[in-house]
C-alpha cells in the first residue's frame, strides 16, 4: 500500500497516528540537518520533517538521510511516519493541514523527475509562465493548484449535469464523431475515408441532425455531453473543439425546454455554491436586447439601457447629429445615473471631467465618431453643446432618459448597426470602469424571438440566424415575406454578458425543411445531395421537438472568472489551433498520403486545373 492518506487528509485529529503518504516533493528546506519537505498530490499538501535526532533507535538513519538530501523537485516518494503537532508557531492557517506534520520513518523514492521547465508550486498569475510553456508541458501545469481546481469544478458541473438529466428520465446517446457535415456556421474537419478512397467523413459541428433523428427514433429526451468541432478562424479565445451540454426533447415547446434548463442550471448551483439560483430567468426578446443593450448577448447585471433619442434630437442645431440623421444614422444615449458618479468604489472610477474626456478618447480609439455628454445640473442640462438644443428639446430629452439632477448623459451617434454596437460596447466599458459588476454575481437571461434568417454583411446572401433547422414563429413560410422578417422559435442563453448556450423549436416537417433550404439559396440537386436522407428521416413521422446546448468551457471559465476557456480545458490547443504538447496538427507520411489516395486525388485536381488553364 502506497498510502493510507492522501496529502489533504491529515488533521490534529490523526495526531500521533502512523500514516504513509505518498506524491510529489515540490518544496524542500533544510534546517540545519533537519530537513522539510512539502509533499503535495491532487489533495492537498503536507509538511514532512526528517528529523536525525528524532528517530528511533536502530534506524537505518545514514541511508534515510542519503535519499531524502538526493531528492530533486518534484520527485515521487511514498513515507512512513507518525504524524504530529507543529512546533507551536509554526501552524500553517491557511492549509488545512497546516496544524500538523508526518515526521518520517522511512522513505522510498517512486521516480524521480527531470529539471522542471517552470515552477509547479502555489503562486500568483503574474509570475506564471507564458502559456506556450505551460501548453507544451500541460501535465506539469495541471498540478497547479489553480488548474487541478478548475478541472474538479469542470467535473463537479458536468457531473450534476449527469445526475440531473438521470433524474428527469433523459437518455445519454453517444452520436458519431464521423459524420457527414453538420452545418452550424463554421468550415469542417474533414476525414479522408480509406476505405472508400475519395470520400470524406467530417466531424460533427454538434450532433444536432443526430439528435433530431433520435426523436424521429422515439428517443423523447436525449442528451449528451458532446464533443463538437469547428474549424473556424481564430478568433479570440475558440477552440477547434469544445464540450456542449447537448439535450433534444419530443413533444415540448420553447417554454419547456428552457423551464428544463433552468432547473438544470439550478441543480447545478445547488451541488456547487449550496444555494439556490433564481429561476425562472429574465427573457428579453431578440429586438429589444439589440435596442435597450445593443447586443444580442446582453449582460444585464446593471441597467445604463440604451434610449433612441434620434427622432427627439432631431430639431437640433447640433451639426454632428444632424449629419448622422440626415445620412440615415441614429442618436443612442446612455443615462449614468449620479448615485453611479458619486458612490463608485474608488475615486478614480468615479466619472468627473478628465475621465469623460477620457471616455471620448476611448470612443474614438474604438471606431465611434465621437461621443457626447450633457449633465443635469440646477440650472438644466449643461454641457458645451446645449447651446445647440432648443429647450424644449431639452426637456424632451431629460423626461426620455428620466433624468435627476447630477445624472450625465452620454450620446453615441452614426450608421444604426454601428452605433448600436458601440453603445452595447460603451454600456459595458461604463460598467466595468465604475465597478458596477462583480466577478461572484452571475445573471443569466434568455433572448428569445430570434430571427429565422440573417443576411451576410460582405456577400448579402442569406443565411440560418442559428441553423436551418429552425422552426419559423408561425409554424410555416407563406412566402413573399421580408426574410428579415421573420421570427423563429429559438432562443439563446446568456450569462454575464456572454452567449452560453443556444437552441430552438425544429421543423418536423419535411416540406417545410425543404422550404428553409430553398429560402437560403440551395437547389433541390443540393438539398437532396446534403439532407436527403434528414428530410427522408422527417418523412417518417417525426414527432415536434425541440432542444438546446450549453457549451461547457465558456459556461465553466466564466463561473470561475477565468481569462480564457483553455483554462478549463485539460489539453487545449493555442490560438492558432496548435496542441504545443504534442505538436499536431503534424505532417504525415507520404505513404500514409497515398493509401488514402490523398496524394492521387490532389494530381487529379491539378490535371483538371491545368486541362482549364490550357483551354
Ligand atoms: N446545435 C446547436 C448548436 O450547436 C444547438 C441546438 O440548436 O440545440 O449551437
Amino acid at each position: 500500500m502506497y498510502r493510507t492518506h492522501d496529502c489533504g487528509a491529515l488533521r490534529a485529529e490523526h495526531i500521533r497516528e502512523h500514516v504513509k503518504v505518498a506524491g510529489w516533493v515540490r518544496f524542500s528546506r533544510d534546517h540545519g540537518g533537519v530537513l522539510f519537505f512539502d509533499l503535495a498530490d491532487s489533495y492537498g499538501s503536507t509538511q514532512l520533517v526528517f528529523d536525525p535526532d528524532a528517530m528511533t533507535d536502530g534506524a537505518d538513519v545514514q541511508t534515510l538521510a542519503r535519499t531524502l538530501n538526493s531528492l530533486g523537485r518534484e520527485s515521487v516518494i511514498a513515507v512512513s511516519g507518525i504524524v504530529r503537532e507543529r512546533v507551536p508557531g509554526t501552524a500553517d492557517s491557511r492549509n488545512p493541514t497546516g496544524q500538523v506534520e508526518v515526521l518520517i520513518e522511512s522513505a522510498v523514492l517512486l521516480n524521480t523527475s527531470k529539471p522542471m521547465p517552470f515552477e509547479v508550486a502555489d503562486q500568483k498569475n503574474s509570475l506564471l509562465p507564458g502559456e506556450d510553456l505551460r501548453l507544451r508541458y500541460r501535465y506539469l501545469d495541471l498540478r497547479r493548484v489553480q488548474m487541478m481546481q478548475n478541472l474538479k469544478f469542470r467535473h463537479k458541473l458536468i457531473s450534476s449535469a449527469r445526475r440531473f438529466f438521470d433524474s428527469e428520465g433523459f437518455i445519454e446517446v453517444e452520436t458519431p464523431m464521423l459524420t457527414r457535415s453538420t452545418p452550424e456556421g463554421a468550415r469542417d474537419f474533414i476525414v479522408p475515408s480509406r476505405t472508400i478512397p475519395g470520400r470524406f467523413y467530417a466531424l460533427p459541428q454538434s450532433p444536432q441532425l443526430y439528435k433530431q433523428m433520435l426523436m424521429v427514433g422515439g428517443m423523447d429526451k436525449y442528451y449528451q455531453i458532446a464533443r463538437c468541432f469547428r474549424d473556424e478562424d481564430s478568433r479570440a479565445d475558440r477552440q477547434p473543439e469544445f464540450t456542449q451540454i447537448d439535450l433534444e426533447m419530443s413533444f415540448v415547446n420553447e417554454k419547456e425546454v428552457q423551464t428544463t434548463v433552468e432547473r438544470l442550471l439550478a441543480q447545478v448551483w445547488r451541488t456547487i455554491y449550496g444555494t439556490e439560483l433564481q429561476i425562472p430567468f429574465a427573457r428579453v426578446p431578440f429586438k429589444d436586447a439589440i435596442s435597450r443593450y445593443g447586443t444580442d448577448a446582453p449582460d444585464i447585471r446593471f441597467d445604463l439601457e440604451i434610449v433612441d433619442v434620434t427622432s427627439a434630437v432631431a430639431p437640433a442645431s447640433y451639426e454632428v447629429f444632424k449629419k448622422i440623421i440626415g445620412k440615415g444614422g441614429i442618436v443612442l444615449c446612455i443615462n449614468l445615473k449620479s448615485p453611479l458618479l458619486s458612490s463608485s468604489p474608488s475615486e478614480s472610477s468615479s466619472l468627473g471631467r478628465k475621465e469623460v474626456d477620457r471616455l471620448i478618447e476611448w470612443a474614438k480609439g474604438e471606431g465611434m465618431s465621437g461621443l457626447t455628454w450633457m449633465r443635469l445640473s440646477q440650472e438644466g442640462l449643461s454641457s458645451n453643446i446645449v447651446k445647440y438644443f432648443p429647450l424644449e428639446v431639452r426637456d424632451t430629452l431629460v423626461e426620455l432618459m428620466g433624468a435627476e439632477l447630477g445624472d450625465l448623459l452620454l450620446f453615441i451617434g452614426g450608421p444604426r448597426a454601428q452605433a448600436t454596437k458601440a453603445a452595447g460596447a460603451l454600456r459595458v466599458k461604463l460598467a466595468k470602469d465604475l465597478g458596477l459588476v462583480n466577478g461572484k454575481d452571475h445573471r443569466f437571461v434568455w433572448v428569445v424571438d430570434c430571427p429565422l434568417f440573417t443576411k451576410d454583411a460582405v456577400s448579402g446572401r442569406l443565411e440560418p440566424f442559428h441553423h436551418p433547422f429552425v422552426m419559423p414563429s408561425n409554424g410555416r413560410l407563406d412566402g413573399g415575406e421580408e426574410p428579415a422578417t421573420i421570427g423563429g422559435l429559438s432562443y439563446d442563453l446568456v450569462l454575464d454578458g456572454c452567449e452560453i448556450g443556444s437552441g430552438s423549436i425544429r421543423i418536423h416537417d419535411p416540406e417545410l425543411q425543404r422550404e428553409v433550404f430553398r429560402r437560403l439559396g440551395m437547389t433541390d440537386g443540393e438539398i437532396e445531395r446534403k439532407f436527403g436522407f434528414f428530410l427522408e428521416a422527417l418523412g417518417y413521422g417525426a414527432p415536434p421537438h425541440g432542444g438546446i446546448a450549453l457549451g461547457v468551457d465558456r459556461l465553466a471559465s466564466i463561473l470561475l472568472g477565468c481569462d480564457s476557456i483553455r483554462d478549463v480545458i485539460a489539453f487545449p490547443k493555442n490560438k492558432r489551433f496548435q496542441s504545443l504538447l504534442d505538436d499536431s496538427p503534424a505532417e504525415v507520411e507520404e505513404s500514409k498520403l497515398s493509401e488514402l489516395q490523398l496524394l492521387s486525388l490532389a494530381e487529379g485536381e491539378d490535371e483538371t486545373r491545368a486541362r482549364k488553364t490550357r483551354r
